[in-house]
């Protein structure tokens, strides 16, 4: 989009650096600037530094660095477009009609396909939960688990099916291959052809904050491995910054947010009652997720299964949380296995720690 040199520095000028970043990062002030772990590298001690004078950020362990429009663009993976309009919105200021680029158009819409297919994906496993007869069993093993329809509906879980049809009946909706094949869904081999990279499994779709699905988690129904598949990092979808049940536990009125370590966790629990839960995506808890979790909570409550390598998933999650700025306290699960576990034998007998939280 192209905008004039007077809207967008008005739009800088009217976004203080500090509170923008302090969105995202945990500064303390130091001097006469601000200091913070830098969102863009792992490290211990802070070299990342905001200046409120020159409203410029700099990290001096990596070397990354700019204005406001910088960080977004970095952190967000915005365009610059869309960091300008982020930014507008946030201080209120209307933006003229602008003109698109034609880089910008091809990218939008790409994005904006990419979104509308993922929903008719998980439209299409809804589907087939309730109506095939391989669905069925899907079904059945949700309500072994306890679910609810409420809940399933809630989530949107659903199947996959043993022969998998999704390729064909996302072209039949009109889906071109350029799109299908950047989903992360489907194989392709000289045999075959395209085919579909999920099959026989219970479908959990994975959404960004804004209710969007960008991927799908699958659990398979027979003995074949993995037991949990989980679709690859595409155009929309970044694991290190999405939380599984996000965009629910979001607009929670719970002072405090639980982390758990899988997605049946996170759903047991909102059947609980806990609309606060959340999980990380198949991949240990990383700082973005941190900052994440910051912007809705000071207090995080971990639940983490309780075998060994429960525990120590928590004892590297620990130090990420805290270093976000954010107050975490442990719930030790035994003699249960996992929250799922904890929550149903609780709740059978009313005796519920989660509740003392
Ligand atoms: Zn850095």
């Amino acid at each position: 989009m192209r905008y004039s040199g007077d809207i967008i520095e008005e739009v800088r000028a009217r976004n203080d650096i500090v509170d923008v970043i302090s969105t995202y990062v945990n500064l303390k002030k130091s001097g006469s600037g601000y200091k913070g772990l830098c969102p863009f590298h792992n490290e211990k001690s802070p070299s990342f530094s905001v200046s409120p004078s020159k409203q410029y950020y700099h990290c001096f362990g990596c070397g990354v660095g700019g204005r406001v429009y910088t960080f977004l663009m970095q952190y967000e993976n915005y365009t610059f477009t869309e960091a300008l309009k982020y930014l507008a919105d946030r201080a209120g200021i209307k933006l003229p009609e602008g003109e698109m680029t034609e880089e910008e158009k091809r990218k939008a819409s790409l994005k904006q396909r990419m979104y509308d297919m993922y929903k008719a994906a998980a439209v299409y496993y809804y589907y087939q939960l309730y109506n095939s007869p391989k669905g069925k069993d899907a079904y059945k093993y949700l309500k072994d688990r306890q679910l609810s329809d409420d809940i399933i509906k809630k989530f949107g879980l659903g199947y996959s099916n043993v022969n998998g049809g999704l390729f064909a009946y996302l072209k039949s909706k009109g889906f071109n291959d350029g799109v299908l094949m950047q989903s992360g869904l489907f194989s392709m081999d000289e045999k075959r052809g395209a085919y579909d990279k999920f099959w026989n499994r219970v479908m959990f779709p994975i959404m960004d904050i804004n209710n969007k699905v960008i991927g799908f988690g699958g659990r398979v129904m027979s003995d074949a491995k993995p037991k949990y598949l989980n679709s690859p990092e595409t155009l929309l979808f970044d694991k290190s910054r999405n939380l599984f049940g996000m965009n629910i536990a979001r607009s929670s009125r719970r002072k405090n947010l639980i982390i758990c370590e899988g997605y049946m966790d996170v759903i047991s629990l909102h059947q609980a009652g806990f609309d606060n839960a959340v999980a990380s995506l198949g991949t240990a808890l990383t700082g973005m997720q941190a900052n994440l979790l910051k912007r809705f909570t000071d207090n995080i409550l971990v639940t983490y299964d309780s075998d060994e390598a429960g525990r120590k998933a928590a004892m590297r999650a620990i130090p990420i949380l805290r270093d976000a700025g954010l107050s975490v306290k442990v719930i030790n699960m035994k003699p249960y296995k996992d929250p799922d576990e904890f929550i149903k034998n609780l709740f059978a007998s009313e005796i519920h720690p989660l509740l003392y939280f």
